[in-house]
């Protein structure tokens, strides 16, 4: 509040002065007044997380270890004669163990989106951004560079020491081992990728002997030089600024979500005291004001604050506020995974968890459960063939030998078994309607075969223009049929 005695002063950000500096009248000040300049920009701050241990970091690590494992380990394993999971973009198959899958069977993957997209709506609603704190890519390689900045450059009070000191010939070498480590980890990452799309044995081969494609070598080099900056350099800034799920996530939250809490009113009033004092006595909370949980946060906010979009639930926090609450001897858990109404509330384990199973929560798992289950049945019944049938445009309808109506047509077969199938081609919709081209077709392995089907009508079975017919395929390897719909012109 402004008095006579002391001058107005305005806030006005830079950008909204002439020439975003301050000359003339900023902002229109009365006489007298004076300009506090603020600057819209916020200069990046590096973020020096330090190590932690403890329940949710254990988990962490084995995610980290589990999803790489799968996505480093999955190009190498082979299934038969062939890679188990390939997805050959050139020949336009995918092969995952044994299903064999054409552009045609692009349901399945609408149905892995749709799965994907309510199992992140289903774990968000039950303990916020689960993903984003542990199986992310970006929160995963984060903690690989990390643990290896680490081993070559020591833990937090080190690499704060090190980087405000001058450039020594100690700092050089373990600068550069580090970027060695993140350059060796991140093209391996990019190889591994490509290794999805190129069988990864040949790629190893032509790695080696400098003989790759242009575009294997831009994608191994754009997946790794993406994965070097963004878990090198970008870390928390991707999940601040560029991902999306930041930004939408609280739309899916609660107040029945679990999310890493800091209890207030157990921690408040926070301040340091001797590990003999009690608490009570110096009217203090439980918070021993440490800051160890902003030092671990990998997004470098301060959880007492309450819940921030910046927080990707890593549950970092929780692991060294616990190791400060043993040290202390306080009961843990003063940063803990809770719910908004547990803490208010002050429900013990059992009635939050009750209250997480809540309608919104049910009604996604009813829905994953009728995809997932759709899903299944539609792979357990699939036909390990498919048909596609065009007509031929260059000759539509035409009088064979004999007065016979004559149509052709393009058939696509496509074996999708890991053998070699024999079709049998028939036709019905027009009386006396027949296959005159040859009706048996063979198709190796996982081959597809493109085939002129020449179709007879005998003169006058049908009246003149477009009639409806239906071709029939079946396997003599595999039981079942596929029908196909097209049609067959009869001139006038
Ligand atoms: S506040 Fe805690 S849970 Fe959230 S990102 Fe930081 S350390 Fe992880
Ligand atoms: S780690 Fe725990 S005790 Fe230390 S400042 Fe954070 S909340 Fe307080």
């Amino acid at each position: 509040m402004n008095t006579p005695s002391t001058p107005a002063r305005k806030v006005i950000p830079i950008a909204a002065l002439p020439g975003g500096g301050g000359g003339g009248n900023a902002g229109g000040l009365p006489p007298g007044a004076d300009a506090e300049m603020v600057s819209l920009y916020a200069a990046h701050k590096k973020i020096y997380p330090r190590s932690v241990s403890g329940f949710f970091s254990r988990w962490r690590w084995a995610m980290v270890f589990l999803t790489q494992l799968v996505f480093y380990g999955l190009p190498w394993l082979e299934w038969g004669q062939r890679q188990a999971v390939l997805f050959d973009l050139g020949a336009r198959r995918f092969y995952i163990f044994n299903l064999v899958l054409y552009p045609q069977d692009f349901i399945y993957l609408t149905g892995l989106l749709v799965v994907s997209a309510f199992s992140l709506f289903l774990f968000t609603a039950v303990a916020g951004r689960l993903w984003c704190g542990y199986t992310c890519p970006q929160t995963v390689y984060t903690e690989i560079f990390l643990w290896l900045e680490k081993l070559a450059e020591g833990d937090r009070a080190a690499r704060l020491r090190r980087d405000a000191g001058p450039w020594t010939l100690d700092k050089l070498w373990r600068k550069g081992a580090k970027h060695f480590l993140w350059l060796a980890v991140a093209l391996w990452t990019g190889f591994t990728f490509v290794g999805y799309f190129t069988p990864i044995h040949t790629l190893g081969r032509e790695f080696v002997q400098l003989d790759m494609s242009a575009w294997e070598n831009f994608w191994v080099f754009f997946y790794g030089l993406a994965t070097y900056g963004n878990a090198g350099f970008m870390r928390e800034q991707v999940c601040k600024h560029m991902c999306p799920y930041a930004r939408f996530q609280s739309a899916m939250f609660d107040k029945d979500t679990l999310i890493v809490t800091y209890d207030q009113g157990r921690g408040e009033p926070r301040g340091a005291r001797s590990k003999k004092a009690e608490p009570a006595k110096l009217n203090l909370g439980a918070c021993v004001d440490c800051n160890l949980c902003v030092q671990v946060c990998p997004t470098g906010i301060d959880i007492r604050n309450g819940l921030q979009y910046e927080c990707i639930g890593c549950g970092a926090c929780a692991d060294a506020c616990d190791t400060i609450m043993d040290k202390m001897g306080y009961a843990r858990g003063l940063v803990r995974y809770s719910t908004e109404n547990a803490v208010h509330q002050g429900w013990g384990k059992a009635q939050t968890l009750r209250h997480v199973l809540r309608p919104r929560v049910l009604v996604y798992v009813a829905i994953l459960a009728t995809v997932v289950g759709a899903m299944a049945l539609s792979l357990a019944t699939r036909l390990p063939f498919k048909v596609d049938v065009v007509r031929d445009r260059g000759s539509l309808a035409r009088i064979a030998s004999g007065g016979r109506i004559e149509n052709v047509y393009r058939l696509q077969l496509m074996n999708a078994s890991e053998s070699r199938q024999q079709f049998h081609i028939e036709a019905r919709g027009v009386p006396g309607l027949q296959v005159a081209s040859e009706p048996d077709v063979a198709v190796g392995a996982t081959e597809s075969r493109w085939v002129a089907v020449r179709l007879q009508a005998p003169f006058g079975a049908a009246p003149s223009g477009s009639h409806p017919i239906e071709f029939e395929i079946t396997s003599q390897e595999a039981p079942g049929r596929l029908l196909e719909k097209s049609v067959f012109v009869v001139p006038h």
